[in-house]
């Protein structure tokens, strides 16, 4: 899987760079309209380049274009592409697991992954903190919560992510487990819903958490199509795929 040269340093016969470096100019230039028009700093957004489907290549090209933070949705296809982006001397990147996550897979993922945000149930807390204790590695966990109940949109447009009600028991699993760090709630929009709307009732389940776990200050929220509405709500985390590396490759 060679795609020439990696880095900005001019144009080499391979396109790929110069697509993510404009990509990547364009959403971090909504980024900073978003945080303006929001009154907020710039530099208390993450920006989670999400980089599932795409080859290890696009990594290197993004960490040369200073991106510090990456997302990945599934576990083996994380844990290669990590280890050939360590293998290519590529250090310092963030990796963010931000796909579903079955307890079984959680020791893996502990073992590249410094934030997960899809912790959804107290089983996969545990699990998430023994691999994470496995590996002497402390893991920051957003736990994901589904919107639409919250929102009364129909049980088929949620994304994923614990019920509401289950989140006293999600958020006290991660706080009280030993190797884990309670970072706050991460939500995916359900489908048919304005985002403000979910993202509104995402900050209110966020500062619910907030009394109870007062260090959880974080707030994963905003991909492609809706950054500029999670920036308004509050988001610190914006995980970023298409809009930065272009249409998804079919999943091999
Ligand atoms: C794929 C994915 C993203 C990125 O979505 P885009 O619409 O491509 O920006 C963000 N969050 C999660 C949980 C994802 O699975």
């Amino acid at each position: 899987m060679s795609a020439g040269p990696p880095g900005p340093e001019g144009p080499g016969p391979d396109a790929r760079p110069a697509a993510l470096e404009s990509g990547l100019r364009a959403v971090r230039e909504r980024v900073d309209a978003a945080a303006r028009a929001a009154g907020r700093d710039p530099r208390e957004l993450t920006l989670v380049a999400v980089t599932k489907f795409f080859p290890a290549a696009d990594v290197r090209t993004l960490a040369a274009l200073g991106v510090t933070d990456v997302g990945e949705s599934r576990d083996q296809e994380a844990a290669t592409k990590a280890e050939q982006v360590a293998a290519a001397g590529v250090g310092g990147l963030r990796w963010h697991f931000v796909g579903q996550l079955q307890s079984n897979k959680a020791r893996s993922v502990a073992g590249y992954a410094d934030v997960v945000h899809s912790v959804d149930r107290a089983k996969v807390a545990v699990a998430l903190d023994r691999g994470a204790g496995e590996h002497g590695r402390r893991t920051g966990c957003f736990v994901q919560v589904d919107l639409a109940p919250a929102l009364g949109a129909g049980v088929d447009a949620g994304r994923g992510g614990a019920e509401p009600g289950a989140l006293p028991a999600v958020t006290a699993a991660v706080a009280g487990s030993e190797w884990l760090d309670l970072l706050g709630l991460m939500a995916v929009a359900p489908r048919e819903v304005e985002p403000e709307r979910a993202f509104a009732a995402l900050a209110g389940l966020a500062a619910d958490v907030r009394r109870e776990h007062p260090g959880a200050v974080l707030l994963s929220a905003g991909m492609s199509g809706d950054l500029e509405q999670a920036v308004a709500a509050g988001a610190t985390h914006l995980r970023v795929g298409g809009a930065i590396l272009g249409p998804r490759p079919v999943p091999r």
